[in-house]
């Protein structure tokens, strides 16, 4: 729809990530030119320029701040009371909205701002528990919302209290500024996601009937990786994820003191299928979403070798060099394989007492396309001992991914384009989970989109200590998301 002549020029402000500090009257410039891009042939009466992302990120800083407060750890996760905190800063907007438990105190929040239905829905998805903080490993109180030296620390202020409150403020935006939706948009703040998912799972099979109209939906999941210096190094927009199947291992024995050794030790024979499991290589597979992520990726890539690699990984990993390029990356080994990690171990609780059992649990993820029986039959040929009994943990699962192109894909990469011109926009797939594979699985278009452009280090503090956004972060965030969601919606 635009020409690349039409482009707003980026501002120094952006590039020095003060966003913050950018003028009003760069602001407003940036928003006549987009204006007299927008009128064209396609241009109506009603539109009007851009709000003013200044005030609206100074508005979100001072939500996120209360949402912050409100103590929604997983568990016990007491999400009715952060839904009913959501649901009255709608309500002062006029925005009416539902609060469905799932079970008692587990709130899923439901709201929906009606448009013309010319096209079908756009959800804005986000989850409202946290996981746990230890305060006293944090510098700041992960439980008070504090603003210091311009950012806004708490437990789930990137995951995902800062989304949710970007979409919340979008919505409002909207709204207050009487948008013309061609899409009604539904915003929805399930419960539990941090632990077993069970608000989206209940919500998308209780209220299938408010939902199943719904084309697109936008979630967590996405990542915009910025290096140390600054620089952004692309936007992530994730289309699909591993699914988690969690098995437990159990092996069982005649019990005994442990001073007369049995060849039946149960611990023993759960350790020896462990071995097995351990030097296992699952093999290596190059789904479509993981090699149009390393064919985008090749595209900026400056050393030749790494360049043919990533264009090319079936090729690359049937050689020595690209296989061990790709494996030694510990994320990049993770897209291109099913993975499993030996994590819980039980056997006797005491020295001198062989158990009756033993048992491991094991976290595998399995990429999308592979049948969770399929995993299965390739286990135990590895633990090739039929007395070691598999037991899943989780229902089985398949993973599905979301069309790699449509109204969404589009909206982000012209709001890319004009706020970060020339920046590198790539699918990856997710190598963990969220909410957003209940809604896939109701035919819905499911995309992860992070408001925030985030360093390694940041990423760490997710589920980490001194979790924090940057005001500059909010500012872009605020940008960036209202673009995207008002070019879906129009
Ligand atoms: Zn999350």
């Amino acid at each position: 729809m635009r020409s690349g002549v039409c482009r707003p020029e980026r501002s120094e402000g952006a590039k020095a990530a003060g966003w913050l500090l950018r003028s009003r009257r760069s602001l407003r410039m940036t928003a006549l030119v987009l204006m007299l891009c927008l009128v064209g042939p396609v241009a109506s009466a009603q539109q009007a320029p851009p709000p003013d992302f200044d005030a609206l990120a100074r508005e979100a800083g001072e939500r996120l701040a209360e949402y912050l407060r409100v103590r929604t750890v997983n568990p016990p996760g007491n999400e009715t009371e952060g839904a009913r905190w959501l649901q009255q800063v709608l309500a002062r907007e006029g925005i009416e909205s539902e609060i469905f438990e799932s079970s008692p105190g587990r709130g899923n929040l439901y709201a929906r701002l009606r448009g013309t239905g010319a096209r079908r829905p756009l959800i804005l998805l986000s989850h409202i528990d946290v996981v746990p903080a230890t305060a006293s490993a944090w510098r700041a109180d992960p439980w008070a919302g504090e603003l210091r030296d311009g950012e806004i620390w708490g437990r789930g202020a990137l995951d995902m209290k800062g989304e949710a409150v970007v979409e919340l403020m979008t919505v409002i935006a909207l709204k207050r500024r009487g948008v013309p939706l061609a899409r009604d948009i539904i915003l929805i703040a399930n419960a539990d996601e941090e632990t077993g998912s069970t608000g989206a799972e209940w919500f998308a099979r209780e209220k299938a009937d408010l939902i199943g109209d719904a084309e697109f939906l936008i979630n967590e999941g996405g990542g915009n990786q910025m290096d140390d210096a600054g620089q952004v190094l692309y936007y992530g927009v994730a289309v699909t994820e591993k699914i988690p199947y969690w098995l437990r291992l159990t092996a069982r024995g005649a019990p005994g003191h442990g001073s007369i050794p049995r060849p039946d030790n149960a611990a023993a024979r759960l350790a020896r299928a462990l071995g097995r499991i351990a030097a296992y290589e699952t093999p290596l597979r190059v789904t479509p979403p993981a090699a149009q992520f390393f064919r985008d990726l090749s595209t900026r890539e400056r050393d030749p070798r790494r360049r043919r690699w990533l264009a090319d990984p079936a090729a690359a990993i049937r050689t020595r060099e690209g296989r061990a390029f790709f494996t030694a990356e510990l994320y990049y080994n993770a897209l291109l394989r099913n993975t499993i990690s030996i994590t819980g171990l039980k056997g006797s609780d005491k020295t001198n007492v062989i158990p009756p059992e033993a048992s491991a649990e094991l976290d595998v993820r399995l990429l999308p396309g592979v049948a969770p029986a399929e995993f299965l039959r390739e286990l135990r040929a590895i633990i090739a001992d039929t007395g070691v009994e598999i037991t899943p943990l989780r229902p089985d699962r398949e993973a599905s991914t979301s069309p790699l192109s449509g109204a969404v894909i589009d909206a982000i990469r012209e709001t890319v384009d004009t706020m970060d011109p020339g920046a590198l926009i790539t699918t990856p797939m997710l190598a963990g989970y969220t909410d957003s594979y209940y809604y896939r699985a109701l035919g819905i278009g499911a995309y992860g989109l992070d408001p925030f452009r985030t360093t390694v280090a940041e990423d760490r503090t997710v589920h980490g200590n001194d979790e924090r956004v940057s005001l500059a972060n909010l500012r872009f965030g605020m940008e960036f998301f209202y673009r995207v969601v008002e070019r879906v919606v129009r």
